[in-house]
């Protein structure tokens, strides 16, 4: 391998484009239109214009396009990032047909964890317990309505194809029932083109803590310990941390032990996620994300092992221990603690609304302890309406998750962004809440907690 094309925009580009230049690769950027002044475009080798013609984010997911511009530049493989077409089928098909590398999972390792609903077929057969729901997708309001009465109140209805906390409705009686399901049925069908819907007893109040895995070529799988990604809203991750706070060794290795489980039946390569709910007394699989996470940082920070260039040596068929030299499981360990806050150009004041405009300041934090993965975030630079609002993702590490706290509170303490809306204050109020710096906080806490948006 000695040249990649980043199929990707803003911080996840330029953090692939690092990984690279550190492996002494070449990297290729793409672009749409409305970036023609992302930072990425610069610190690829190459850059080309994407998806002409098309609207901002359809310029990303033109794979044909794509295609064509890695094979332009002699590409050997293309990194997908997350979101996009990281999770794309077809889109890693046609890499493997056109000799390309897909960095990521198998073609059918992407079709089985696309599907939430075989996802936990592949997680039951593996032994893992999952939350009980409907088998197969539901066909009718009646079908529901019957798991409903069966198992009680408070239900989930989660779209089949679902991602980013949209298309799932909580719903707690009869009466709230139809709404819910057609607004479920209409969310999924706009955003993922697919209106199949699965029904799961909802939990009140778990913790959500996810597994890192990372698997080659040669059926070898490890896990890199877990993440609480607890601190949500409305379903989507704000805050994460590693490792959690609150499992037992015992507990941990149990979860941990779980998600290789699982990869290993599977002969799961590349890098992974396997996402848990756990209550006090259980924990159930929820889904896989067969990719690279938002939120890697952290566990790069408390192993201290490269996750991008993991990612990009195990496509090209290295072998964990090998070539990569990392630890058999039992010897592999943790320091300290790490956390990470997605920094957002949206106005916690206003219903998080995402702002857009000219950043007339820009001064970011720094020290001991602090990593910061950014976009476009620079004096001047102007935050369209056109992609994702995240801004930066700023992440720091500390021997304990108390002293990770208050040294995250300095760091947001010193930003200074003036010219758009951020969520920096925001951010402030969950860390410096009691509840989380009792790492108490379970997914709920950010919605059920209104003095946070104060
Ligand atoms: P997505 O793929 O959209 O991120 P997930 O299935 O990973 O969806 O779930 C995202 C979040 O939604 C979870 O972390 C949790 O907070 C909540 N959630 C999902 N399923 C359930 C459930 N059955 N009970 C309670 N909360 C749930």
């Amino acid at each position: 391998m000695k040249k990649i094309l980043i199929a990707n925009r803003g911080e996840i580009a330029i953090r692939i484009i690092r990984a690279c230049h550190e492996l002494h690769l070449k990297t290729v950027a793409i672009y749409a239109k409305e970036d023609e002044y992302g930072v990425h475009r610069f610190r690829a080798d190459e850059a080309y214009l994407v998806g002409a013609g098309k609207k901002p984010i359809d310029a990303y997911l033109d794979m044909d396009d794509i295609i064509r511009i890695a094979k332009m530049t002699g590409a050997d493989a293309i990194h997908p990032g997350y979101g996009f077409l990281s999770e794309n089928e077809e889109f890693a098909q046609k890499c493997e047909d056109a000799g390309i590398i897909f960095i990521g999972p198998t073609v059918r390792q992407l079709q089985m964890f696309g599907d939430k609903v075989e996802a936990k077929e592949v997680a039951h057969a593996a032994g893992l317990e999952t939350i009980p729901g409907t088998e197969n997708p539901v066909k009718s309001l009646e079908e529901v309505q019957n798991f409903a009465h069966k198992y009680g109140y408070p239900i989930m209805v989660k779209a089949a194809m679902g991602g980013g906390g949209r298309g799932m409705r909580v719903v707690n009686s009869d009466d709230e029932l139809p709404d819910a399901y057609n607004r479920a049925r209409s969310e999924a069908k706009q955003s993922f083109g697919d209106d199949e819907l699965y029904v799961e007893k909802y939990l009140e109040n778990p913790k959500h803590i996810e597994v890192q895995i990372l698997g080659d070529k040669h059926g070898n799988v490890l896990h890199l310990f877990e993440r609480d990604c607890s601190v949500q809203r409305r379903h989507q991750k704000v805050i994460e941390f590693a490792p959690s706070i609150v499992l037992s060794d015992d507990r941990r290795k149990e979860i941990c032990d779980a998600a290789v489980r699982l990869a290993k039946s599977i002969h799961y390569q590349n890098a992974g996620t396997v996402e848990f709910l756990v209550t006090d007394d259980a924990f159930y699989f929820i889904e896989v994300n067969p990719r690279i996470q938002v939120e890697h940082t952290i566990t790069e920070m408390i192993t201290e092992i490269d996750l991008v260039q993991s990612q990009i040596l195990v496509a090209a068929g290295k072998d964990l221990f090998k070539d990569l030299h990392l630890p058999k499981q039992e010897d592999m360990e943790y320091r300290g603690c790490a956390i990470q806050c997605r920094i957002t150009t949206e106005d916690s004041e206003n219903n998080f609304m995402p702002d857009t405009g000219k950043i007339e300041t820009y001064r970011s934090p720094g020290g001991f302890g602090v990593r910061l993965d950014g976009g476009n975030a620079y004096a001047g630079a102007v935050i369209t309406p056109y992609f994702d609002s995240l801004l930066v993702k700023v992440c720091v590490q500390a021997k304990t998750f108390g002293e990770a706290v208050d040294k995250m509170d300095r760091v947001l303490g010193e930003f200074r962004i003036r010219g758009v809306k951020t969520n920096i204050e925001f951010m402030r109020n969950v860390i410096n809440n009691p509840v989380f710096r009792a790492g108490a906080a379970h997914t709920t806490f950010i919605d059920n907690t209104p003095e946070l948006f104060k």
